[in-house]
């Protein structure tokens, strides 16, 4: 599987992209940033976005994404397919309670017809198993203030694990210690170590507590770590904890990263 990384950090300033990931061209992770790195043509290839979670950083290209879909839509052009948005139902219920709810924007769950839409949504439990061609996606529950899940890629007999935004949480960590041919975890990694406060209240992680999590993870040492969601501004600061930490195999994500997860 490939994975793209469209932005992978928690805070937008010039040049940083919020949270979003594709992998295989087709199938978004988030989409905090899909509209400003991709072209319209790459975007027209994206047929369906997990989401994590709905807080802001995470949801604000669906808006954008199907706005530029919509005059292709609309012109009946059988190109323009649709997009499904698969979450947990009560992400999927405030996406159109407070954000395609025909005030903050257009329900495209609507347009240009209910039976026809650009966006569908299909809601998932934690755990079920989902399938897009050969790629199966399992959401796993983690520690956030908002109903949150990371994902578990499986494909070609590799794994690898997104956390999602999350604090200190188990789950995803026994599940990553069952899977055979584990190769990548993409961890939150967001405020530096004298913020250990704010991460704990907001559901994040710091240097210091994403070494703690990793304690758990059974092959740490053959498992490539990437982080994400570092805010931009203290991304110095932050590379310095992280060194600190002696990880092997870790490294901060960028923008520029595509990671092949092979068998
Ligand atoms: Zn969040
Ligand atoms: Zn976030």
């Amino acid at each position: 599987m490939k994975i793209r990384v469209l932005g992978c950090y928690g805070g937008q300033l010039l040049g940083f992209h919020l949270t979003s990931f594709l992998v295989n061209d087709t199938v978004l992770l988030d989409a905090g940033s899909p509209t400003e790195v991709l072209t319209l043509e790459e975007q027209s290839q994206i047929k369906h976005i997990f989401l994590s979670h709905t807080h802001l950083d995470h949801i604000k290209d669906i808006a954008f994404l199907a706005d530029n879909r919509s005059l292709k839509r609309l012109s009946n052009d059988k190109e323009a397919c649709a997009i499904t948005i698969h979450s947990l139902q009560d992400n999927l219920d405030t996406l159109s309670n407070h954000f395609l709810n025909n005030i903050v924007w257009p329900d495209f769950t609507k347009i240009p017809t209910a039976s026809d839409a650009i966006l569908n949504m299909q809601s998932f439990e934690a755990e079920d198993v989902l399938t897009v061609g050969d790629l199966e996606i399992t959401p796993i529950e983690v520690e956030h203030p908002v109903p949150c899940t990371g994902f578990l890629l499986n494909q070609g007999g590799a794994q690898a694990i997104f956390t999602a935004d999350t604090g200190h949480t188990d789950r995803i960590w026994e599940i990553a210690n069952q899977q055979p041919n584990l190769k990548a975890v993409i961890i939150d990694c967001s405020f530096p170590n004298n913020r250990e406060h704010l991460a704990n209240i907001s559901g994040h992680l710091t240097p210091k507590g994403m070494a703690q999590e990793l304690k758990k993870l059974d092959n740490l040492g053959e498992v490539s770590i990437y982080l994400y969601h570092m805010k931009p501004e203290v991304l110095t600061e932050m590379a310095s904890e992280v060194e600190a930490e002696n990880i092997p195999h870790l490294r901060m994500l960028t923008q520029v990263d595509e990671l092949v997860i092979e068998a």
